[in-house]
């Protein structure tokens, strides 16, 4: 049996690897247009910034795959034949497969500016979007990052730490509000500003403006200002990447379809990762996860399937991390502004906030029972509040058992007592 996989990810390694631990006999080949090997796609950042090799990025070592019997193939999907089951690979070259999976990850929005293809302007995440930026970064003074992510806070910070003047033009009036509740979203906005990134809210792109050369010079945003800037960061969010699926018959929506199996709508071809949308019958929203863990997750279960079992994907307790210059974040469950701040009668929160402004803790509960932390500052240990999470601890009792939760008892130390203090007599 051949189990051909479209990209080299988390997902589609996490499922080769995951393969040949339950098969050993099943031929195995991954595809990536990208990169011959695995690589830690978050670790992109710390390659430009000089703190990391791309070679450090690759959890594996590049005899991992000989020893595992995975073949490695370099080159584009450019059409799939569900009925022949083949993949065509750079527009000419054949592959026959048994079952296929496909984990083609995410690809950056782009709106269609005005300007978007001159030289110089660019997504942030391929490998071959980090060679864009390098070959613009000799002599480059000033750059200007349009939309306020996660990924665009990073590229700010990358080219911040060649000291790049950088603009971040951000839609929203502050920060990744639609993400974070206000007081979080006001506090990553005093350190973006703090760190000397040009902060600019309520603005959008208008037009990218070219040289002579159609060259990127400038950018003009929705109060028509025009910004100089020799690179241009396109961070306004991803959405899964699903191009490998036109004319195909397997059916997308945002994403590749899937169900709780990861299972498409085609026999044998099964889709995981950032670029899948499990379909959820019982709920509102169809459920699209573009995070590490989450892709890792679901490269086991796809594993198994493809192998015949029907083992379920459930999303799980929610939890992502990230830092914001030097200040942490972390979040577990159920952490949504919208549903904080518009009082639904369902969600409360209680918020501590260390007089730096560089701290905070939130506890989101409902009717007493503990669904999400918001973290900033300070680290939790992610077991300890899954379970509560997971349980349905009260609001008391988790004050009361904070200092278990704490990943660095300093921490507990100092803040344990203020913490009880501003949340304490609320709960
Ligand atoms: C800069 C950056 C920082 C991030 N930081 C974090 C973080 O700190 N924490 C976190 O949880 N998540 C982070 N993420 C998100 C995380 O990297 C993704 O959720 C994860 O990589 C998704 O894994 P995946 O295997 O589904 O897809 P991907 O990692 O996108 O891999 C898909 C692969 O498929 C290949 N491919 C696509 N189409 C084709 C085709 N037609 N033919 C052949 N190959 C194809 C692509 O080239 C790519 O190599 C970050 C993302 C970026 C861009």
């Amino acid at each position: 049996m051949h189990i051909a996989i479209i990209g080299n990810g988390i997902t589609g390694v996490t499922a080769a690897r995951n393969l040949r631990k339950r098969d050993p006999k099943a031929r195995i080949t991954i595809i990536s247009g990208e990169s011959d090997h695995h690589w830690s796609r978050p670790a992109l950042m710390y390659v430009y910034m000089g703190h990391m090799t791309y070679q450090d990025t690759k959890p594996y070592e590049d005899r991992f795959w000989v020893k595992n019997r995975i073949d490695l193939v370099r080159g584009w999907v450019t059409s799939i034949d569900t009925e022949k089951k083949q993949l065509v690979l750079d527009g000419s070259r054949p592959m026959d497969w048994d079952k296929l999976l496909i984990a083609t990850g995410s690809t950056p929005n782009r709106f269609g500016w005005p300007g978007q293809d001159l030289d110089g302007v660019s997504g942030m995440y391929s490998i071959q979007d980090l060679e864009t930026l390098e070959r613009r970064s000799p002599g480059l003074k000033s750059a200007a990052v349009v939309g306020g992510g996660l990924i665009g806070i990073e590229l700010a910070e990358m080219l911040h730490s060649r000291g790049v003047h950088t603009t971040l033009l951000v839609r929203e009036s502050a920060y990744w509000n639609g993400v974070l509740p206000n007081e979080e979203a006001e506090m990553v906005c005093q350190v973006i500003k703090a760190e000397g990134i040009d902060l600019r809210l309520n603005t959008e792109l208008t037009e990218i403006v070219g040289d002579e050369h159609g060259s990127v010079c400038a950018v003009v945003d929705s109060n028509g200002d025009r910004i100089e800037a020799g690179f241009v960061g396109l961070t306004a969010g991803v959405r899964p990447n699903i191009q490998v699926c036109a004319d195909s018959g397997i059916e997308t929506g945002r994403g590749v379809l899937v169900d709780r199996q990861l299972r498409t709508n085609v026999p044998d071809v099964f889709a995981a990762g950032d670029c899948a949308e499990i379909e959820r019958h019982d709920e509102q929203r169809n459920l699209i996860q573009a995070v590490w863990y989450t892709g890792r997750r679901q490269g086991e279960v796809v594993a198994e399937n493809l192998l015949g079992a029907s083992t379920e994907y459930h999303g799980g307790i929610w939890f992502n991390s990230a830092k914001f210059f030097d200040l942490e974040y972390q979040v577990y469950g159920d952490v949504n502004p919208r549903s904080i701040h518009t009082l639904d009668g369902e969600h409360e929160s209680l918020l501590w906030v260390h007089e730096s402004g560089r701290q905070s803790l939130r506890i989101v509960h409902i009717g007493g029972r503990v669904v999400g932390f918001n973290l900033m500052g300070i680290r939790f240990r992610h077991r300890v509040c899954e379970a509560w999470i997971h349980e349905h601890k009260t609001v008391d009792y988790v004050l009361q058992h904070l200092r278990e939760a704490a990943f660095d008892p300093e921490f507990t130390r100092w803040h344990g007592a203020d913490i009880l203090a501003a949340m304490g007599g609320a709960s």
